[in-house]
């Protein structure tokens, strides 16, 4: 069994393309012996950057998806980059023009956009201009200098093409869909749909699994493989991920929906294990209603079965529940290795972050409290930021009358008992002393005097570790008019 990821560097790996990947993995390693391939589909020279396809590379490591061949490990069907394939592409256009599969289109991109709008077709329909030239007719133009395209001649093709989706039943493409298609661009450069056919039947892949997106050009390349007499891969066309528009209708996932590059949830701490068991949900229905499984659990059970054959919605919030599920599930060291990667000089200030190891216990309170690991230093500036102006929680716990009362006279207290080296169980008692109050409204009052939240870690974590000088500073930035 061999499956590809055949991704365009032209930016990030997205999440569509990362729940591809992820299922042609889980597929593949659910044989034995089955092979991953990456290729890299770099064609389009203007759009295709390096530095993409590392991009992409590493996102796919973070997910734990590891090929057996591509582009940087090599293997016996390579080059795995297609632009280090030209020759190839080049050798088997020549085969279709000998067999005048193939012709030598001689439009130039203007005379093309003329008779499109001009032929008031649907699927516009090239003339017989070019398709009938004989051979020698075409040379000489192309002796003479003309640019020229490459197209398939559609028109031996089959009336229809009926293949076998794993996932459905037959699927029908009518020919007629298309019309003479470009294969080899005027810059010597293959187009998709002819060099990802040519690759798939090269490089031996027995399946091609991708979204429905693409089954116009799967259309497209079974026109490829006949005309070169090549028995296709098995196709497995997979739902599509869809978004929500403002009234909750389905609607195509796109940028409204916010930041879909995989490294970007990943560099907000979205746990790489929480991402790929969430992107896993949304092509895979794992039994028994199990949420939480890795990518290993889900091969070692792997049943096709599973699929999913409706459309996944894609929902930010889901994500994030992971996430904290697998936030929570982390050892403390674990989660403090991880933590001490989002506080870095960059995000808080150097005096507490000389001080991370004082802080441990503060900092992996947050780890069932945070939704991402970025979020950490804004919720620890309470202990390193004390002038701040009173929080909207806050507020909330002052907007009762009885609790700002109670709040206001433990402001007092603190203010006058709170001296370098106090001991805070004492603190406390003379605050409870003095202020007469007790049980909840008490701890809530000083709670919010002390760290302007209504919730965190233990007081006596954050009282024993914060300088005095910025728990009065704190303190004396609350006042009755803020
Ligand atoms: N390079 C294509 C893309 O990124 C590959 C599609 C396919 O899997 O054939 O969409």
């Amino acid at each position: 069994m061999r499956v590809r990821f055949a991704p365009s560097p032209t930016g990030d790996l997205h999440l569509g393309g990362a729940r591809t990947a992820l299922m042609n993995y889980a597929f593949t390693k659910a044989h034995s012996n089955g092979k991953f391939i990456l290729r890299i589909e770099d064609t389009d020279q203007e759009r295709s950057s390096r530095a993409s396809e590392e991009a992409i590379s590493k996102a796919l490591k973070a997910c734990g998806i590891l090929w057996d061949e591509g582009p940087d490990c090599g293997g016996a069907l390579g080059p795995y980059r297609q632009s280090e394939r030209l020759d190839i592409y080049k050798n088997h256009i020549d085969t279709l023009l000998e067999n005048r599969k193939a012709y030598r289109c001689f439009f130039t991109d203007d005379e093309l956009a003329q008779m499109k709008e001009t032929s008031g077709q649907k699927i516009f329909r090239l003339p017989d201009t070019y398709r009938s030239l004989t051979q020698d007719a075409a040379q000489n133009l192309v002796d003479q200098g003309k640019p020229y395209t490459i197209r398939l001649d559609v028109s031996q093709c089959a009336s229809e093409y009926t293949f076998k989706d794993m996932l459905k039943d037959s699927v029908v493409l009518p020919s007629l869909m298309v019309d003479d298609f470009v294969i080899y661009r005027s810059n010597g450069f293959p187009t998709y749909n002819f060099a990802a056919a040519v690759d798939d039947h090269l490089m031996e892949m027995t399946h091609v699994i991708r979204g429905e997106e693409h089954l116009s050009n799967t259309l497209r390349q079974l026109m490829v493989y006949d005309a070169f007499d090549w028995v296709p891969p098995t196709f497995l066309h997979m739902p599509l991920i869809m978004g929500r528009d403002a009234e909750g209708n389905p609607s195509k996932l796109s940028k409204r929906h916010g930041d879909v590059s995989v490294l970007t949830f990943l560099e907000k701490g979205v746990l790489p294990e929480a991402f790929t068991n969430y992107l896993l949900t949304l092509g895979y229905t794992y039994p028994n209603n199990v949420e939480m499984y890795s990518l290993d659990e889900l091969i070692s059970g792997f049943d096709l079965q599973y699929f999913s054959k409706s459309a996944a919605f894609w929902d930010i919030k889901k994500l994030y529940w992971y996430n904290t599920e697998y936030l929570k599930q982390m050892s403390d060291d674990d989660f403090f290795d991880l933590a001490k990667k989002y506080l870095t000089p960059e995000t808080v200030p150097e005096n507490f972050y000389n001080a991370l190891e004082t802080f441990k216990a503060c900092i992996v309170y947050y780890k069932a409290h945070i939704e991402l690991l970025s979020e950490l230093p804004e919720h620890l500036a309470l202990f390193f930021d004390p002038a701040q102006e009173l929080s909207n929680e806050s507020k909330t716990y002052l907007s009762d009358a009885e609790n700002a009362e109670a709040f206001w006279r433990v402001q007092d207290a603190l203010l006058e008992l709170i001296r370098p080296d106090c001991v805070f169980s004492e603190v406390l008692n003379q605050v409870k002393e003095k202020t007469g109050l007790k049980g909840k409204r008490l701890f809530m009052s000083i709670r919010v005097a002390l760290t302007n939240a209504s919730s965190g870690p233990e007081l006596s974590e954050i009282v024993d570790r914060v300088p005095t000088d910025w728990l009065l500073t704190r303190l004396r930035a609350f006042n009755r008019e803020s």
